[in-house]
């Protein structure tokens, strides 16, 4: 069977991917399209060798569904490497002139790489596989092809075929696993596929701590308020509260306020547990 779906060329004509709406990873729909066409290829070739006068190549890895790993975009520092840290306003400034000039600093969430290997957005992904699809049921159907479970064999091989026969193609061909559909792969649940958590620290605000502390400070009814505003010898005094803020950069998130998910180490999925990755129904 090896042999049969090296480097084989089948007629795939009329497949114009370009021509259907398009995800955001039309290499996914790519790469799918190849998947779909060499199971094809593998399956119907049981019963008649290829046709020949094919326009897609089609080599024995076809047969792996696609890794679908892309280089994801930083979502911290939206792929620039570099954060610009500025204090924002918690109220720490009231009452005083200017702020804390911004200071660009290297990216702690991507370590500066700006991008970082993940598996595709597993939205985007279901949406290519559901388009490459349709794009070869259509391209089989259009060329008068016959379905045989999830494979299309030409009308006049399906005729002299027997059911035993029929059986061997849809098996070989398979059918899509029914917990991940294809993809081989399962969001991870920790961070829902976005590959970054909010910082684990429990006292940060989005990157930064924020310290309220209310002091009491004492002063004298006479005069003005003074460093030394003890008052002796039974002088009218009162107290006044003054509310201080101050904000320090979460050393946690290093004022990103994310992390990268431990869970799924950043990938946003994981291999498919009831398939283990291949995509495709088991026994
Ligand atoms: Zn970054
Ligand atoms: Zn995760
Ligand atoms: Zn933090
Ligand atoms: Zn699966």
């Amino acid at each position: 069977m090896n042999k049969t779906n090296r480097r084989l060329s089948i007629l795939l004509a009329s497949v114009c991917v370009a021509a259907v709406a398009a995800p955001s990873a039309p290499g996914i729909v790519e790469e799918y399209l190849r998947f779909f066409e060499a199971r094809n290829a593998a399956a119907a070739g049981i019963l008649a060798p290829p046709s020949q006068h094919g326009e897609m190549k089609i080599s024995g890895e076809d047969f792996q569904r696609p890794d679908a790993i892309v280089r994801m975009r930083c979502p911290a520092c939206k792929g620039k490497g570099a954060i610009e840290v500025e204090e924002p306003d918690f109220g720490q400034w009231a009452g005083r002139m200017g702020r804390s000039p911004r200071r660009p600093e290297k990216c702690p969430v991507c370590a500066g790489r700006k991008t970082w290997r993940a598996y595709e957005d597993q939205r985007v992904l279901e949406a290519g596989v559901a388009q490459a699809l349709s794009a070869f049921s259509s391209a089989h159907l259009a060329k008068g092809d016959v379905s045989v479970g999830n494979a299309f064999v030409p009308r006049q091989v399906y005729d002299n075929a027997d059911r035993k026969r029929l059986r061997l193609v849809e098996k070989t061909f398979g059918q899509e696993c029914k917990k991940c559909n294809w993809t081989g792969l399962e969001e991870c649940k920790r961070c829902r596929g976005e590959g970054t958590v909010k910082c684990s620290n429990k006292d940060c605000k989005g990157g930064w701590i924020v310290t309220k502390r209310t002091r009491t400070t004492r002063s004298g009814g006479r005069s003005h308020r003074s460093s030394c505003s003890r008052s002796y010898g039974g002088g009218s005094s009162h107290s006044s509260k003054v509310e201080e803020i101050s904000v320090a950069e979460c050393p946690v998130c290093r004022s990103t306020g994310m992390l990268v998910c431990q869970e799924c180490n950043g990938m946003r999925s994981h291999i498919c547990s009831k398939c283990r990755g291949t995509g495709v129904k088991s026994k």
